[in-house]
């Protein structure tokens, strides 16, 4: 069975423990490959790495830097497609997903980054107190924690920004679904990548995650995941006084008014509902709909969604995939079942598909109220409810009853009520007339148990390095 091991000082490496993890395709729900389990001691040996490495990497001028990202980014391309079926086979990802969207994005992450870094400037301050500017500089190793639901994309999300500023990163993908990270490794070691300066350690949160957590030598830590482990990441950073970015949980809002052109754009929506089966933290779960045009929504979107058609990854007409694990999948079927004993009425789906594997069928509630658990609580998976309201204050209440942030969807064509809806919502990104569409340079993040922090374009280069302030007396002419 193939072997994923650690991306240790520019090396392959098993774990110190010797210890291997199953890592699971979910079409068939079968092992297909192991991974390195690590503990605190490969993370040791991980930021030993770093810490040597990243002084050289520091001193070299933005533009090597840059030329070094941008040289991984079109390895990456050259093998585009390889990427995307471990992504597929690793994550249940529709192929076409993972080769037209996701390897792209990573792509760019890198070459933005690499980019950015030569773009980036500091302040200086004038006519106060003589002549202060701002250095900006690198925190030294950073650790990094992604998920499993678009693990590339996020994984280079976070690496590019922290190598740009001239930090070493001690990274760990999640052990669902480690295999692009993996190779991305491999790939670095392949063009040459200054050694010690990327290392990649795979193993279980409590474990691998913690102990980069609670190191030491490691500066700062970027999260994506949960809100329950963003916590207790804060919980263990926070006394340590350490840096900390949180890219959180959501139960993102999609408002959908009268006036919208919402019958032309009923695959973005069904989209925005059900992309990657409901797995990107930028959902929309909850769908509010003006009460005039609500049954003929529902009907038009229950349809489109029950149309989806569900399959093998590898299926090219297949739009979903299975869930990623079988705890995932667990915890949705659980979710549909509350959903209704909560007095929910199931419009489409609701129930597994009677296949091997961790498939969901499309699955669309209505009934229930902003206080049901089905409406507060993320249920990350191909499920998603109808509100109805009636104006837009009642729209406002809805989208924000909630304790998420993340993002919002407005539809509208009334550009009044648009600028005030999106200044109203509670979340820190909010799409009109559109889902998904993503500038680089835009800060990225949510508000309240969404996170804390923002990611993207100069929030995460300021994140990744520590200002300094030197103040020169200048003589009063
Ligand atoms: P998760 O369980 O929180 O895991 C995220 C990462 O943290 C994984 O690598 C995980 O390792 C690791 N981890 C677990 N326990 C840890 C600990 N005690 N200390 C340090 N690291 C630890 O989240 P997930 O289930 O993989 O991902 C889904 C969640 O991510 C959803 O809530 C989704 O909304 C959120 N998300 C948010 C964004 C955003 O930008 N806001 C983007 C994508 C996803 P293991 O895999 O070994 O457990």
């Amino acid at each position: 069975m193939q072997r994923l091991p650690h991306w240790i000082d520019g090396e392959a490496r098993a774990s110190d423990s010797g210890r291997w993890l199953d890592v699971f395709d979910p079409a068939s729900g079968r092992a297909y490959a192991q991974v390195a389990s690590g503990s605190a001691a490969d993370v040791a040996a991980a930021v030993a790495a770093a810490q040597a490495a990243q002084p050289a990497w520091a001193r070299l001028p933005n533009s090597e830097r840059a030329h070094w990202l941008d040289a991984l980014a079109t390895a990456l391309h050259a093998r585009l497609d390889d990427f995307a079926h471990a992504e597929s086979r690793d994550g249940g990802k529709p192929f076409a997903l993972a080769r037209d969207v996701e390897i792209p994005r990573a792509i760019s992450n890198l070459r933005f980054f690499a980019h950015a870094a030569t773009q980036f400037a500091s302040e200086s301050h004038h006519g106060e107190a003589g002549l202060n500017y701002t250095l900006r500089q690198p925190l030294g190793t950073v650790g990094t924690i992604s998920p499993w639901n678009l693990p590339l994309y996020l994984f280079t999300w976070k690496i590019a920004p922290a190598l740009a500023a001239g930090n070493a990163v001690v990274a760990k993908p999640s052990e669902i679904t480690p295999a692009t990270a993996t190779l991305l490794g491999e790939l670095a070691a392949q063009i040459g990548f200054p050694r010690g300066v990327l290392n990649i350690v795979h193993g279980l949160g409590p474990e691998v995650g913690e102990a980069i957590v609670a190191h030491e030598a490691i500066k700062a830590v970027s999260f994506t995941g949960s809100t329950a482990v963003g916590r207790r990441i804060a919980g263990v950073a926070g006394p340590m006084l350490k840096k900390v970015s949180l890219e959180l949980g959501g139960k993102n809002p999609t408002l959908v008014f009268a006036d919208s052109h919402w019958r032309d754009h009923l695959d973005t929506l069904v989209r925005s509902a059900f992309q990657n089966s409901g797995q990107i933290c930028l959902c929309g779960s909850r769908i509010l709909v003006e009460r005039g045009i609500y049954s003929e929504f529902r009907d038009a979107f229950v349809e489109r969604a029950a149309a989806l058609r569900v399959g093998d990854p590898m299926d090219s007409d297949a739009r979903l995939g299975p869930l990623v694990s079988q705890a995932h999948f667990d915890k949705v079927v659980a979710a549909i079942a509350r959903a209704r004993a909560e007095g929910g009425t199931t419009l489409c789906g609701g129930q597994a598909l009677q296949r091997p594997g961790w498939f969901v069928a499309p699955t669309v509630i209505e009934g229930l109220g902003p206080d049901t658990a089905s409406n507060r609580e993320e249920i990350f998976g191909p499920v998603a409810t109808l509100q109805p309201f009636d104006d837009d204050d009642d729209a406002l209440r809805l989208a924000n009853a909630g304790d998420y942030g993340l993002c919002a969807m407005l539809w509208t064509r009334d550009l009044d009520r648009a600028h005030r809806l999106a200044a109203g919502v509670r979340a820190g990104i909010v799409w009109i007339n559109t889902w998904l569409a993503r500038d680089l340079r835009t800060p990225f993040g949510g508000v309240g148990q969404s996170g804390l922090g923002r990611e993207g374009g100069a929030e995460a280069l300021r994140f990744f390095t520590e200002p300094k302030n030197v103040c020169l007396h200048l003589p009063a002419p």
